[in-house]
């Protein structure tokens, strides 16, 4: 009989959120799966739990995933862990799960913590959708591509980020969605939690003047999109122009792809537009 394969969710900072079904199973599997077996080591010291450890970082992800698998064929219950949260979360996972399904192992999650549902149960969103984006692009180019194909999109959507690109991901949605409201959630369940809504362009200047530290989840609430249905491509430059602070670039490459045409095409009038307008 082939062994299990356990997803165990782990603290996101506060070692009490351990549940205690993760620290059973991490005690009972044959091998525990870290993402990072120095940061696990901490966490199975505090537990008092001795089981072995390999790697199953990001990068060893497709060369470790047939030695686990083939340790499961043999009858091995094994572990994955990330560092912090809810593996297979903006975290490794994908390959070996895929692996173990396609070769009849039972894949058992052990639920718990995720920076994604603490933030989220925060937020008072209404029941209904929510997109969730993980790690937005590091470039500003395809960042703002990626919030342009989602500003019409009337759900909140969620992100992860780390402090150092904070800064530019907050301008750039700022660019992209206007004054949306957002909520940002900063080192959650350590000491110095912060959880805040506020709205991009009070976070952008907050930001600009003081150093983030600290994780982030950030949940930008759809707009109220009060422009009007657009007759012509002239009739919504004419509104963007009067209504909102995008410059003339972000709103070519904002009406673009809301109209799926072509960036040069809105340039050429929204040009004309805006120098009539001076
Ligand atoms: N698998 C994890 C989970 O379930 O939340 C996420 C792993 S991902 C590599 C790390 C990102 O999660 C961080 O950059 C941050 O955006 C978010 N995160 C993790 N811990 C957090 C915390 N304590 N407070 C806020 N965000 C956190």
């Amino acid at each position: 009989m082939p062994g299990n394969l356990y997803i165990v969710a782990t603290p996101i900072g506060n070692l009490e959120d351990m549940t205690h079904r993760a620290t059973r199973i991490l005690k009972e599997v044959d091998l525990i799966a870290a993402e990072d077996t120095r940061h696990t080591r901490k966490l199975l010291t505090h537990f008092n739990i001795h089981t072995h450890m390999v790697s199953y970082y990001r990068e060893k992800e497709a060369s470790r995933t047939d030695e686990l698998i083939d340790r499961l064929l043999e009858g091995e219950n094994i572990a994955l862990v990330s560092d912090a949260g809810t593996p297979g979360i903006s975290d490794p996972g994908a390959i070996l799960v895929n692996k173990a399904r396609w070769a009849g192992i039972s894949i058992i999650p052990i639920p718990g913590p995720s920076a994604l549902t603490a933030a989220l149960s925060c937020a008072g969103l209404e029941p209904g959708s929510f997109l969730f984006s993980g790690f937005g692009p590091a470039k500003t180019s395809s960042r703002k591509k990626l919030f342009e194909s989602l500003s019409t999109f009337s759900y909140p959507l969620v992100f992860y980020e780390s402090p150092h690109r904070i800064g530019s991901f907050i301008k750039d949605a700022h660019a992209v969605f206007g004054d949306r409201t957002v909520l940002w959630a900063r080192e959650i369940s350590k000491k110095y939690e912060e959880i805040e809504e506020t709205t991009l362009e009070l976070l952008e200047s907050k930001i600009s003047s003081e150093k983030i530290r600290g994780e982030l989840v950030i949940i930008i609430h759809p707009g109220s999109d009060d422009r009007p249905v657009a007759e012509s491509l002239e009739e919504i430059l004419v509104w963007y122009r009067e209504n909102s602070a995008l410059s003339l670039k972000d709103v070519c490459r904002k009406v673009a792809a809301d109209m799926g045409i072509g960036r040069s095409e809105v340039y050429k009038q929204a040009l004309t537009i805006w120098n009539k307008k001076q």
